[in-house]
């Protein structure tokens, strides 16, 4: 069967990164924003969104348009709120039915080690279907220097994190720790360690 292991860490932590390296040892990655991604682009889908919110949110071809769904979903004013927890009571379910579907494939091809990348798992409610919790450790410092890229001050990281269970609960609730303070070439040995030290055993076993 499948060892399932979440990734969970502060925003720009590098838990896509790590999954990445997961990967080259041989892990499958399922992310949760690629199958949002597609629940986004179902024909039913759309429907439901644009008989709330008008036919504004979709573009002439059809498809979704992001910034008019984002003028009516970010943000903190109860107006905001309230229609992203809409948008979230359609995808969420559907994100999660694709993702046990994956993992349930997976198990099928033989697969033996699945990471999932889920914003929010803890969150969202995924802890326990993970066999490991793994917290991907970054100082605050280093994460608001990865994320100065997306145009975002160190203020807007800690408003955006806010929204979030705070990161000492986060880490409370982890089995496994690694830390990514340093360069890529040392996160990578830090993985490739913690793969021959916690996963190839359990594997064998
Ligand atoms: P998010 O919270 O947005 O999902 P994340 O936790 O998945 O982010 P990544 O996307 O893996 O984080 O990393 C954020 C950025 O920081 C990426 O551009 C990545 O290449 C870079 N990065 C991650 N780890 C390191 C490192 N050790 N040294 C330098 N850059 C890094």
């Amino acid at each position: 069967n499948v060892l399932t292991l979440g990734l969970i860490g502060g925003i720009a932590s590098g838990k896509s990164t790590v999954g990445r390296l997961l990967a080259e040892h041989g892990a499958q990655v399922l992310d949760a924003d690629q199958f949002a991604h597609q629940v986004l682009a179902e024909p039913e889908v759309l429907a439901e969104l644009a008989k709330r919110w008008g036919d504004a949110i979709l573009t002439p071809a059809g498809k979704l348009d992001r910034r008019q769904v984002a003028q009516r979903v970010f943000g903190e004013s109860p107006e905001a709120t309230a229609e992203r927890r809409f948008l979230e009571g359609i995808v969420h379910p559907r994100v999660r039915e694709l993702l046990k579907q994956a993992l349930r494939d997976y198990a099928a091809t033989g697969g033996r080690v699945a990471v999932l990348d889920i914003p929010l798992l803890i969150e969202a409610g995924w802890a326990d279907d993970c066999d490991l919790v793994l917290f991907v450790d970054a100082p605050q410092s280093a994460r608001s220097d990865r994320t100065s890229t997306r145009g975002w001050d160190s203020a807007e990281l800690s408003q955006r994190e806010q929204a979030q269970l705070p990161i000492d609960r986060k880490r409370s609730r982890a089995d496994l720790v690694i830390s990514n303070d340093a360069d890529l070439a040392t996160l990578e040995r830090e993985i490739a360690e913690l793969w021959s030290r916690e996963i190839a055993p359990r594997l064998a076993g």
